[in-house]
C-alpha cells in the first residue's frame, strides 16, 4: 500500500493521543491553536534523536517512541513544569507500517500517562530522525532553575545513575549478562521522566537539572550557573547492583559520566530538607542525598576509601573531538 504524506499523518498521528480541553485546534490546519492557563508561563523544550547517534538502528520502535517523548518530558520535570502539549517532526527513510504503528504506540502510551496531546508536527522522507518539542506550564516564580543553588545546599539525585550507560556499553560489547541486562536495557530504552518529582520540588528545591549528559557534567552545569562548587560522597551514589560492581572495580565512568539517566539532580536548602524528604516519601519518589554545594572551587569527588579527587570523567558532548 502506498501512503501519501497526508494519509500517513491521518492514519498515525492525527488521533495518536487524547484530547485536552485547552487545545482549540489540533492536528490538521496550518497551526495548532492552544490556550495556555492565565498566570503560568509556558515551559518549552525540544530534543532530536538521530539514528546512529542517539539510538542503534535495531532499536525497538515502541521504545524509540517512548524515549523521544521521555527525554523531553524529563526537561519539563527538571523545571518543575506540568506537561501539556507536544509536536513531532519525524523524518522516515520508508513507510514501514509495522514500525510506525509500534513507534506511535510507544509515544502515545507515555503521552497518555502524562495527559500530553500531540498537537502538530512535520513528516518528511530521509534518514531516520525524530524531533519532539514539548510544552508545559509552570508558575514563573517557582520554576526550578540551574542557577538557584547556594553554598550549604544539600545535593540529591533521584532513582539510580549509570544503568543506561552500562546497558549501552554491554550492547556495544555484545556481552550477554542474562536477566540483569533486561533491567539495564529498560533504563536505556524506556527512561522514566521524573515529572511528579519535579512538580513536588517546586518551591522547595533551590536548583535542579535532569541528568542527561552524566551526573558529573550535569552537576557542573548547576555549579557554574549557581556560582558554587560541590562535594560528592561517592559511597552514597544510588546505583544498581550491576553499576555497583563496576564502581567496586574502580570503574566510575558509567555512574559519573554515562548519561541518558534522566534522573533529577537537585539542591535543597538545609531548612527544606525534611519537607522534601517527607514529600518524596509520601509520593513514592526515591531520592538519595549524595553531597552538598560548597563555597570552594570545582567539584570534589570523595571516593569510598576517603581519597578526594577533583578529576571528573567527562560527560557526553556531541561537538567535542
Ligand atoms: P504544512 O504544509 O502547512 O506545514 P503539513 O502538511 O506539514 O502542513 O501538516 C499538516 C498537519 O499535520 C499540520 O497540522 C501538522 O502540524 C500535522 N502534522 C504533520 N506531521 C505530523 C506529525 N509527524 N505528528 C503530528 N502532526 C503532524
Ligand atoms: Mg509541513
Amino acid at each position: 500500500m502506498s501512503f501519501s504524506e497526508f494519509d500517513l499523518i491521518r492514519t498515525y498521528f492525527s488521533h495518536a493521543t487524547g484530547n485536552r480541553g485547552d487545545v482549540l485546534l489540533g492536528i490538521g490546519d496550518d497551526c495548532a491553536l492552544l490556550n495556555p492557563p492565565a498566570g503560568r508561563c509556558l515551559a518549552i523544550s525540544i530534543d532530536t534523536l538521530v539514528e546512529g547517534r542517539h539510538f542503534l538502528p535495531e532499536v525497538d520502535p515502541a521504545a524509540l517512541g517512548h524515549k523521544a517523548l521521555a527525554v523531553n518530558l524529563s526537561d519539563l520535570a527538571a523545571m518543575g513544569a506540568e506537561p501539556a502539549w507536544a509536536t513531532l517532526a519525524i523524518t522516515l527513510p520508508t513507510v514501514d507500517e509495522v514500525w510506525l504503528r509500534a513507534f506511535v504506540d510507544g509515544f502515545a502510551q507515555l503521552a497518555a500517562a502524562h495527559d500530553v496531546q500531540l498537537v502538530g508536527g512535520d513528516t518528511t522522507r530521509g534518514p531516520l530522525s525524530i524531533t519532539v518539542q514539548v510544552h508545559g506550564f509552570v508558575d514563573p516564580a517557582l520554576a526550578l532553575r540551574r542557577s538557584g543553588g547556594r553554598a550549604g545546599d544539600r545535593l540529591f539525585v533521584s532513582g539510580t545513575v549509570g544503568d543506561a550507560a552500562l546497558a549501552l556499553q554491554r550492547l556495544r560489547d555484545n556481552a550477554a549478562h542474562g536477566t540483569e541486562d533486561a533491567c539495564l536495557l529498560a533504563r536505556l530504552d524506556r527512561p522514566t521522566p521524573r515529572v511528579a518529582l519535579g512538580r513536588l520540588l517546586t518551591g522547595r528545591a533551590n536548583a535542579a537539572i535532569d541528568v542527561s549528559d552524566g551526573l558529573a557534567a550535569d552537576l557542573r552545569h548547576i555549579c557554574e550557573a549557581s556560582g558554587v562548587a560541590a562535594r560528592v560522597d561517592l559511597s552514597r551514589l544510588p546505583v544498581s547492583p550491576a553499576v555497583a560492581a563496576a564502581c567496586d572495580r574502580g570503574d566510575w565512568h558509567c555512574a559519573l559520566a554515562g548519561g541518558d539517566d534522566y534522573e533529577l539532580l537537585f539542591s535543597v536548602g538545609a531548612d527544606q530538607v525534611d519537607a522534601v524528604l517527607a514529600a518524596c516519601g509520601a509520593a513514592g519518589e526515591p531520592v538519595q542525598e549524595i553531597g552538598s554545594l560548597v563555597d570552594e572551587e570545582g567539584i570534589a569527588l570523595v571516593y569510598p576509601d576517603g581519597r578526594v579527587s577533583k578529576e571528573i570523567p567527562d560527560g557526553f558532548d556531541h561537538f567535542r573531538t
